[in-house]
């Protein structure tokens, strides 16, 4: 400011000139941040429910059916304006909103991942030692081993038995549940064994191992006595043997439930943000999106934490097929090139969250470059790592159409990339998106704390990741 208040020349063209994130709590006036607030609460309320893919497919399909979405399999034909769901094996879900204009003009996708880092169980996982029943586990994703010590365990899953029965499993997730934890080794004799290692090495995978009872059967005859009362209950309350375990996918999730953070509120606390803050968000937006020419999908995807592989990640063909189905439904007739055009004529946000700059770590950051928490939804152009290797590099056409988008729409957005040069890196769902030649574009919140039992998120950038998905929905 010059002595007058005023800008001074040079002040007004280095705003004009120059690029800056903005804080979007000094931008905003109250009424935005109750709206900013509100948002919020939604989110926790999902978040808490939606502890593992499953159960997150599970809340949005309900959730759309309460809408009047119809599920895509069970539909004879199809016309612009419907809005419709489809399932794949209970971990994808496909929301799909028809547009009226061809759909070989191309889809607005959004997608985003709801698989979270956590500890799957052995499929032969219960044994016993020292009179104490442990549940064995094989860490899912990456993880830092020792984040997940110590702390209450909740337990999620399915369980097909031998009358190939479906038993759903959740243990720890109301207040009065019991959990498990997976002890750590106490200071006092851990010199040796833990203090000269290094980090990544001081926790084994064979300890994650969670204690499931302590309680024996009065038989001297048997030997395993706690493993056996633990069997028994197991098959008292939900009627399953040692063998239906070999069939079964149960995960270990921190029984935390997500908290306001900072005095102010500013944050959310919570297990799992990466990357059910992006399908919350991309559902949401897509259920709350108008009607647009162009036809709308937002899609939930597996497995990206560990490489997108498998009939349910988004290497899958799970959605070209549903695409397809789409087609045929409205137009009576698909044929491959006619899919291959949709496809190639589609737009896709890969809804991902970005590392946020964490102040106690700003070494691995180039500030100029990483995103900050507040700062809003990032826009990352490539993600990879080493010299950009196995990156989806978006074009600089895509990053332009996306920044005039929410700019004339007053979406809060910042660049944000993935650490210094070589600092290490990571991928999305974008690269594999890409392959059907569709334009692919990196698009979340930023976390700190990510990929640990108990990440943050700015509510502000929240409340804009969903306001950018609807904005891209709607006027792509
Ligand atoms: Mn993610
Ligand atoms: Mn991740």
């Amino acid at each position: 400011m010059s002595e007058n208040g005023k800008k001074t020349e040079y002040q007004k063209l280095e705003e004009k000139l120059s690029y800056s994130s903005k804080n979007i709590w000094k931008e905003t006036d109250q009424k935005t941040r109750k709206a900013i607030f509100a948002w919020a609460e939604k989110y926790r309320n999902f978040l808490d429910t939606a502890k593992s893919e499953r159960l997150t497919v599970n809340w949005i399909r309900d959730s759309a059916r309460k809408r009047g979405y119809k599920d895509l399999y069970e539909q004879k034909s199809l016309k612009a304006g419907d809005t419709l769901y489809a399932v794949n094996r209970n971990k994808n879900i496909a929301l799909i909103r028809l547009g009226t204009r061809p759909i070989e003009e191309g889809i607005n996708f959004v997608v985003a991942h709801a698989d979270a880092p956590r500890l799957d169980m052995k499929q032969i996982p219960l044994s016993e030692d020292t009179e104490i029943a442990l549940m064995r586990s094989h860490y899912y994703g990456g993880i830092k081993k020792y984040q997940w010590l110590n702390i209450p365990l909740a337990l999620v899953g399915v369980v097909i038995t031998k009358d190939n029965k479906t038993v759903e499993i959740t243990i720890g997730l109301s207040e009065d549940d019991p959990v498990f934890v997976i002890p750590d080794l106490l200071p006092h004799l851990s010199k040796k064994i833990q203090g000269n290692k290094k980090s990544t090495e001081f926790i084994e995978g064979e300890t994650l191992n969670l204690v499931f009872g302590n309680i024996p059967v009065k038989d001297e005859k048997i030997k395993e006595k706690v493993k056996l009362a633990v069997l028994e209950r197991l098959h008292k309350e939900y009627g399953i043997v040692e063998e239906d375990l070999i069939s079964a996918e149960l995960e270990a999730v921190p029984a935390v439930r997500s908290r306001d953070v900072g005095i102010d509120r500013s944050l959310v606390g919570g297990y799992g943000h990466d990357d059910r803050v992006s399908s919350f968000c991309a559902v949401m937006s897509h259920f709350d999106s108008t009607s647009n020419e162009r036809t709308q999908i937002a899609l939930i995807v597996d497995k990206e934490e560990i490489g997108s592989d498998g009939p349910t990640g988004a290497k899958s063909l799970f959605i070209f097929n549903a695409v397809g189905t789409v087609i045929e439904k409205t137009k009576k007739n698909c044929n491959d090139s006619f899919l291959r055009e949709t496809m190639q004529n589609s737009l896709c946000i890969s809804a991902d969250v970005n590392a946020g700059i964490n102040p106690m770590y700003k070494s691995v950051h180039d500030e100029s470059n990483d995103s900050k928490i507040s700062h809003g939804v990032v826009i990352t152009k490539f993600t990879g790592s080493g010299g950009k290797y196995s990156a989806n590099d978006a074009d600089a056409e895509l990053v332009g159409k996306l920044r005039w988008l929410f700019n004339k729409n007053g979406i809060f957005w910042q660049y944000g990339g993935m650490g210094k040069v070589d600092e290490g890196g990571g991928g999305t769902i974008a690269k594999h998106f890409s392959f059907y030649n569709t334009s692919v574009i990196d698009c979340g919140v930023p976390v700190i704390g990510m990929h640990s039992p108990y990440e943050l998120i700015s509510k502000a950038d929240l409340y804009y990741s969903y306001q950018g998905y609807k904005v891209f929905f709607e006027q792509a």
